[in-house]
């Protein structure tokens, strides 16, 4: 591997899969014509130092934090991560790499701290992925607190968050009389698609999607998906013909979802907006009716 690497001068694209011996991956400066790398699922790593000059497109998947030693010098257009606390990860620490990119997926499974202010803006970023899908995410975690990531990205087109959460517990909105927080953000005019999947009545997450409207000027299409979205939930893609059942407390936040869609959400979508409430198939489903 080490002899491969510090002879291949041509390498422009590499993938390293299930790697499980290395801790350490050193991508050398001689490998100047390398653009594309993708590192998956290698158990022991811990550190991964990048000195080729024109990276551009760099993918890690992985189920513990890896260090990344990053080549000063070194932009990346194109960023896709995923380990737990990924999210406050980079952007405490890659925000120098960080500044052209122009498509950035975290995904994580946990996050400790909520999500830092940021000294700098990402001014290139035009796609913005975080997904935080998790059986429970931490009920500690202030999801209001990623509109520093967003308010951080001012060339913003699309947004997709996942926050589904098989079991939530969050603070919901439901029956909370107190106020939704409101802070001026950075207006944005280019954002025009936005998808919050795993939507529930969590109440910084209403607050975030509340934000979201209320500071993008450009916005056309607001899809707001209460489901698994799980192709094989679906009695119209499975062999059985009927939904694979959710569960009964799911359901609950189901609609609980669904009645923040309509208190909260619906009387602020201006007029001209597409929005789209995705629900689990009432065919193969009881979704209580909540008011
Ligand atoms: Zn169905």
């Amino acid at each position: 591997m080490g002899s491969l690497l510090h002879n291949f001068f041509a390498l422009q694209r590499m993938q390293l899969k299930n790697c499980n011996n290395i801790t350490c991956l050193k991508i050398p400066f001689n490998l100047q014509q390398l653009k594309y790398l993708e590192v998956f699922h290698c158990s022991s790593l811990q550190v991964i130092e990048i000195e080729a000059p024109i990276l551009s497109n760099f993918g890690f998947m992985g189920l513990r934090q890896v260090q990344l030693s990053l080549g000063v010098a070194l932009q990346f257009k194109k960023f896709d991560m995923s380990f737990p606390g990924v999210v406050s990860y980079a952007c405490t620490n890659l925000l120098s790499n960080l500044q052209y990119v122009e498509a950035l997926s975290l995904c994580s499974r946990r996050e400790i701290i909520d999500t830092p202010v940021l000294p700098s803006k990402f001014l290139h970023l035009k796609h913005l992925s975080v997904d935080l899908n998790a059986m429970t995410f931490s009920p500690t975690y202030d999801y209001y607190s990623l509109i520093s990531l967003f308010d951080a990205s001012p060339s913003l087109e699309t947004l997709v968050l996942n926050v589904l959460q098989r079991k939530m517990l969050h603070e919901s909105i439901v029956r909370d009389t107190s106020n939704l927080r409101q802070i001026p953000g950075h207006r944005h005019d280019r954002l025009k698609t936005v998808k919050i999947i795993g939507f529930s009545s969590a109440k910084s997450v209403v607050e975030l999607t509340c934000h979201v409207i209320e500071n993008t000027t450009s916005l056309k299409c607001l899809t707001l998906d209460t489901t698994t979205r799980h192709p094989w939930h679906s009695c119209l893609t499975n062999y059985s013909g009927k939904c694979l059942q959710l569960r009964a407390d799911f359901l609950v936040e189901v609609g609980k979802g669904l009645l923040a869609i309509r208190t909260y959400v619906e009387p602020k979508v201006p007029f001209g907006v597409e929005l789209n409430v995705v629900e689990p198939c009432r065919r193969c489903h009881d979704l209580e009716p909540l008011s």
